[in-house]
């Protein structure tokens, strides 16, 4: 079943072309390579591990069914939902970065400081997670400034990170980078170079580099490319649509072919099947519930086969990773005073 579920995959990404047979072969011989419980010891990457903490009915699948101005009158299960997320991160000795929504930090201070107090990284995912595309230069300063402001008083720390809603960062908001840098980020992991309704990124470089004249560091959610695109699989929808056989199998090509940590995302919701359903579009409902029944399941298993850091750590040992030196990133190289700071300097 699990070879079929990958084939299929490819299928959508290569239908038509000659080589595509050659790649799915490629595929094939891959996944047939290495049982399941030896992949730990050969996978030797740590990878990336991070949270968009928001909850169920603050999606953006979810914008027109539940507007902002209603959001304080419907009960929140983000609390429940993220703590669930800390257990599974405990039992397999994983720590994240945690980008939290200035909204959800406003009203859940402890939650943040929890997840400061157990290791995690906190980050900002925006104060009322508006595509950043939809916002003026003063209105997106005027929402990170708010959201890195009530995020810090929570933690009690200094934020770094910076992730946008709905990977808004496209073709057209390069001042947001500006922005950013002058707010004090350091890093931004807001693009994912693919073909997307919503965020449009698909000739977006695919590994980190740097953003624009500044000092901002972007780490792109991590993509597979098979024959001319970028495929997504990393979180998200992805995560609980595809089957768990082609997400282990690109995050292996990304960890050993590659030799670079993939970045992963998830959110808090996606571990709650019992969450109200809402009553939105048919596309919607499709992204929102499709193997919502069994993420805490598989992200257990993942987290089991690889290895998991924040991303901070993830790519602050991987200095070839992030172009110090010696690596070129298809923009230019990045300066040497650009670097990422440690968990530890969150203080
Ligand atoms: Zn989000």
């Amino acid at each position: 079943m699990c070879t079929c579920a990958v084939l299929s995959v490819a299928f959508l990404a290569l239908k038509g072309s000659a080589k595509n047979w050659k790649l799915r072969g490629e595929i094939h011989r891959q996944m047939a390579q290495v049982p399941e419980q030896r992949l730990n010891s050969l996978t030797r990457l740590t990878n990336a591990m991070s949270v968009d903490v928001e909850d169920f009915f603050q999606t953006e699948a979810m914008a027109k069914t539940v507007p902002r101005s209603s959001w304080d009158g419907i009960p929140s299960r983000v609390q429940r939902n993220t703590e669930q997320l800390f257990e599974l991160f405990d039992a397999h000795g994983v720590r994240a970065t945690f980008f939290f929504r200035g909204w959800v930090a406003e009203r859940f201070p402890g939650l943040v400081r929890a997840a400061k107090d157990l290791g995690h990284e906190i980050a900002c995912h925006s104060y009322w997670h508006r595509p950043v595309y939809t916002l003026s230069p003063s209105e997106f300063r005027e929402d990170t400034k708010r959201a890195k402001s009530v995020i810090e008083d929570a933690a009690g720390v200094q934020i770094y990170g910076y992730r946008a809603p709905s990977f808004s960062l496209v073709s057209g908001t390069e001042w947001a980078a500006e922005i950013l840098a002058e707010t004090g980020f350091t890093y931004d992991s807001s693009v994912h170079p693919i073909m997307h309704d919503l965020y449009d990124n698909r000739n977006a470089p695919r590994h980190p580099h740097q953003l624009g004249e500044t000092l901002l560091l972007e780490i792109p959610i991590s993509t597979v490319r098979l024959g001319e695109k970028n495929m997504p699989f990393s979180g998200g929808g992805y995560f609980r649509i595809f089957p768990s056989a082609y997400v282990h199998w690109a995050m292996r090509r990304i960890n050993r072919v590659e030799k670079r940590p993939a970045v992963f995302y998830i959110h808090p919701w996606e571990l709650d099947p019992g969450q109200p359903r809402l009553a939105t579009s048919r596309r919607s409902r499709f992204r929102h519930y499709t193997g919502i029944g069994k993420t805490a399941k598989n992200l257990g298993r993942l987290l089991k086969i690889f290895s998991f850091a924040p991303i901070c750590e993830a790519f602050s040992n991987e200095p070839g990773t992030l172009g110090f030196g010696t690596e070129h990133t298809g923009t230019r190289q990045i300066r040497d005073d650009a670097r990422l700071p440690s968990v530890a300097s969150q203080v």
